[in-house]
């Protein structure tokens, strides 16, 4: 009975019970043909989707992306670029409007069929809606049928052609993409240049074009021998002129990514733990740069090394870099990134920030509209510990640059609460504080909270529970509070729902007799928050004491425990068996885990 419960919950990973409950997820194969005609920049193609639905609702109507289509004048895309505010994208600015009609991005769809019966729809923008000639019944498979052409547009945000680094085509966000349906609903959000959300599932993506082209990115390359371009042991010269199909499949991913250049150079290595990594990357100088160095290949083998001992292991057969795009962009077992630039530690850092998204959006595909900062947040997290650790610096707590540009913005009147959703911040400033600054500090603090033990087993165990799942912020704070046994409810709401902030002060230290000392603390910011407190004394060793909130019903191990300190409560006072004649100094958050926004007044010394 047992075994057959295990193979249940292995076989069906897109339905079992988490946490007490049915979780279920939609499941979605993709099978997708292409046809890339370079002349007159088009992508042909038909997709055929099997779309199970896993969900207890009959499903009457379907949304799918068509993000192409937000690369036209007057899409919402460009009117978000161009909305009169002092955070303007000036990446992208005004430059879709001054397009001629042939740079334009659109999604053109000829036909929709479910199970071979006709699909009404209309589009708005980037999504397109269905009306079902039948329902989709709970526990129930149909397959939809689109016929389309793609116009590649010029790059713009992410994809298109003729990129900054000459790099001739980005297929991003390329074909029409299911919107998710989960516990939550439809999720049809109109692409503005902001995050994504997508349905695990299997890609099966035929690609034809030319054969002196050669591709990189999701997936891996089923037909390496007719292919040659560095996937097969031999290479193979192919006529000019011949035309080539590339078979990719990406089995537990949600979203696939190509890029197709002539003159791009391939070198493969291999993870400690076996996965394949790829290095696709221009010829030309400026390009291969840093790229063709051994070390930067040593880097990234130690970097998944790293990554995998403390985030979970990677669990795809492969991960590909490969030089194309705009900026830098995550896709499931690839990051399509610019790499020109002088600096190889800027190179690494933006490598290695788009690689741990392979954990955070890859593996753990939260709904990155709603929690962005579980996307963006954690994955700058990562990126901290990781090249604290590449360039050797090995502090305890590599935080301390968003640490402080967070003390120095805290009180700006712009700053919008951090769970407001992606496409909707005045600006991509806020967006970026809300989302990368405020997500990063999010864990950051919880480490303080909850202490080492707790918060990297917190990690690993989410890794372990949520892979290829959508998990929620209250998932992830489950897994903390069960790893840490306090009640974290509080930290989650005030931090991700509201601009309230901690601003913690010592007021005061005095001698109440010669054996007692009394420490008063003042809570300036409106953000209750645990409070460590380090006491150094002339001799030399220190007392570590930790404070906790009544709220939390704990404390962080390893220290001595004061009493609780409450958000009723603006000021504390503690007393310590101490004679104040023996204090050096006194800290409060001495490991910097807490977003205070004034550090002036966390040290009290005395006056001689
Ligand atoms: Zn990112």
């Amino acid at each position: 009975m047992k075994k057959i419960i295990l193979s249940a919950v292995i076989l069906f990973w897109n339905v079992s019970i988490l946490q007490g409950q049915v979780y279920w997820q939609q499941e979605v194969e993709y099978n997708i043909n292409v046809d890339l005609d370079d002349k007159k920049n088009l992508l042909n193609g038909d997709l055929k989707l099997s779309y199970t639905n896993n969900s207890s609702e009959s499903l009457s109507d379907v949304f799918f992306n068509l993000y192409w289509n937000a690369f036209q004048p007057g899409s919402m895309l460009s009117n978000m670029a161009n909305i009169p505010s002092r955070f303007k994208d000036n990446a992208i600015g005004n430059n879709i409007e001054k397009y001629k009609n042939d740079e334009w991005g659109s999604q053109v769809i000829s036909e929709m069929k479910m199970n071979d019966e006709l699909v009404s729809f209309y589009i708005d923008q980037t999504i397109l809606h269905g009306v079902l000639p039948q329902e989709i019944k709970p526990g129930e498979t149909v397959v939809f049928r689109l016929k389309y052409i793609t116009h590649i547009p010029k790059l713009v945000e992410r994809a298109g052609r003729e990129g900054p680094e000459g790099v001739a085509y980005t297929f991003t966000q390329w074909y029409p993409k299911i919107c998710v349906f989960d516990q939550d609903g439809w999720h049809p959000d109109i692409y503005v240049a902001r995050e994504f959300y997508g349905d695990y599932g299997t890609f099966n993506v035929n690609i034809t074009a030319d054969s002196d082209y050669l591709l990189g990115g999701t997936g891996m390359l089923m037909n390496p021998n007719n292919i040659g371009h560095g996937y097969s042991s031999q290479e193979i010269n192919h006529k000019k002129g011949t035309r080539l199909t590339w078979n990719f499949q990406a089995k537990k991913v949600h979203d696939f990514a190509w890029v197709a250049d002539k003159n791009f150079i391939h070198e493969k290595r291999k993870s400690l733990s076996g996965a394949d990594l790829h290095f696709i990357y221009k010829k030309d100088k400026k390009s291969s740069k840093h790229l063709r160095k051994e070390k930067f290949k040593e880097d990234i083998k130690s970097y998944f090394q790293f990554m995998e001992q403390k985030f979970g292991s990677y669990e795809w057969p492969q991960f590909t870099i490969i030089q194309g795009g705009e900026g830098a962009m995550e896709y499931p077992m690839a990051t399509v990134m610019q790499v020109q630039g002088d600096s190889y530690d800027d190179l690494l850092s933006t490598t290695i920030h788009e690689a741990s998204h392979m954990w955070f959006y890859g593996m753990l595909g939260t709904d990155e509209q709603q929690y962005s900062w579980m996307d963006e947040g954690f994955t700058s997290f990562a990126e901290d510990e990781a090249m604290n650790v590449l360039l050797h610096k090995n502090v305890l707590n590599p935080h301390n640059s968003y640490l402080s540009r967070f003390s120095k913005l805290a009180r700006e009147s712009w700053i919008e609460p951090t769970g407001t959703l992606a496409n909707y911040f005045d600006g991509k400033f806020p967006y970026q504080l809300a989302a990368y600054m405020k997500g990063s500090l999010f864990l950051v603090q919880l480490r303080g909270i909850i202490g080492e033990g707790p918060f990297w087993s917190t990690m690993t165990r989410y890794k372990n529970e949520w892979s290829f799942k959508h998990p929620t912020p209250k998932d992830f704070l489950r897994i903390a509070e069960k790893e840490s046994g306090m009640i974290l409810d509080w930290y989650l709401n005030l931090w991700i729902s509201t601009n309230k902030y901690p601003d913690i002060a010592i007021e005061s230290a005095y001698g109440i007799d010669n054996k007692t000392t009394q420490i008063s603390l003042k809570r300036i910011g409106a953000m209750a928050i645990p409070v460590d407190m380090r006491i150094i004394l002339k001799s030399g060793s220190a007392l570590d004491y930790t404070i906790p909130l009544s709220s939390m019903f704990g404390h962080k191990k390893g220290f001595s425990v004061l009493p609780p300190w409450n958000y009723t409560q603006l000021d504390r006072i503690f007393t310590l068996d101490l004679p104040i004649e023996n204090i050096e100094r006194i800290i409060i958050d001495p490991e910097n885990w807490t977003a205070d926004v004034n550090r002036n007044d966390n040290i009290w010394e005395p006056k001689d």
